[in-house]
């Protein structure tokens, strides 16, 4: 990223997928239709005209947005250098509109693939079927741009880390491997909307915790991508029964938010020409989406550590947090 402030654009909600963890919620394909073209290039002028070099497409699902190539082109003829997209990857199962794509300037895709298995990722996650196809496919198009030279900024995957999968990572550290990805970011599922309370999805941190260790142990020994974990705060590495020390290095190598993630803004534009909203995402969490514990005070993490999800501590509480 080379330090460049970077901005999220929404595009919508609607997507072609219907995965049961969708933070869009459960109203999702009944909410405004797309953000018009005209709005999107707005934004993108005020926040390059603000300092941004770097911008990503949300949804919804950004590919099923009618004028995503035109939104890339103009990010690029605007001077961002990278321009990426963040997307389920069905449609990128279409050859020629990845190539689209990639002729507009896209620099980067990230694909929410959340299973290696077609059985969980088509009946269980994203609930289309042959979807897991598809977006091998789609991988394997935008791999091949990358072998190309295209796609400088990379190509990853983006699972959503729940109790589906939860047992599975190395296995599906192996295949992405076998795929030809070189980062794996998993993100712990975020229980919102449709999945409040719902334990059937959302493991605690007290179990994931041995598991998320020995992925990361499996993937030093026998893998070797580029592993992180996104929602995982450093303290909750101690329920895997490891010495502090070890905890503290793995959680630098792999959990850091504050150096994942660097601050970026968000614009959702209005559909209806409104004035829609801008704010920075790292503090939209911090003041209300998410929370500390108790004793998060004492930590001397507590500066780049943003806490659990403010629904995650309706589940299973706060007592899982314990100053590092
Ligand atoms: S600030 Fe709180 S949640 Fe974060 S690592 Fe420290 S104790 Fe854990």
């Amino acid at each position: 990223m080379n330090g460049e402030r970077r901005v999220e654009i929404k595009l919508g909600d609607l997507c072609n997928n219907r995965c049961p963890f969708c933070v869009s919620g459960d109203q999702r394909d009944a909410k405004a239709p797309w953000t018009p073209l005209a709005r999107v290039k707005g934004e993108l002028a005020a926040f390059r005209a603000r300092g941004c070099g770097a911008v990503g497409f949300l949804g919804g699902e950004p590919t099923a947005y009618p004028w995503i190539e035109e939104a890339v082109a103009c990010a690029r003829s605007l001077g961002y250098a990278r321009v990426s997209l963040c997307t389920n990857g069905t449609r990128l199962s279409d050859a020629a509109f990845c190539a689209r794509l990639v002729a507009a300037g896209l620099t980067r895709v990230t694909v929410s693939l959340h299973s290696h298995r077609p059985e969980i990722e088509d009946g269980v996650m994203t609930r289309v079927p042959g979807n897991h196809a598809r977006k091998v496919a789609g991988l394997g198009h935008m791999l091949a741009w990358r072998a190309r030279g295209a796609l400088r900024d990379g190509v990853s995957l983006n699972p959503v880390l729940n109790r589906q999968n939860l047992e599975e990572m190395n296995e599906y550290l192996l295949f992405a491997k076998g795929l030809g990805v070189a980062d794996v970011r998993f993100n712990f599922i975020w229980p919102d909307d449709l999945l409040r309370g719902w334990r059937a999805w959302v493991p605690s941190y007290r179990e994931a915790a041995p598991r998320i260790v020995r992925a990361i142990a499996f993937n030093e020994r026998r893998v070797g991508l580029r592993l992180s974990f996104g929602g995982v705060p450093r303290c909750v590495l101690r329920w895997a029964g490891i010495s502090p020390r070890l905890a503290e290095t793995l959680a630098d190598r792999h959990l850091d938010e504050a150096t994942l993630d660097p601050d970026n803004d968000v614009s959702i534009p209005s559909a209806d020409g409104g004035r829609g909203d801008r704010f920075v995402w790292q503090e939209r969490k911090k003041s209300e989406l998410k929370r500390r514990g108790p004793r998060c005070g004492e930590c001397r993490r507590a500066q780049d550590c943003e806490g659990v999800w403010g629904t995650y501590a309706e589940i299973y509480g706060l007592d899982e947090l314990a100053p590092v």
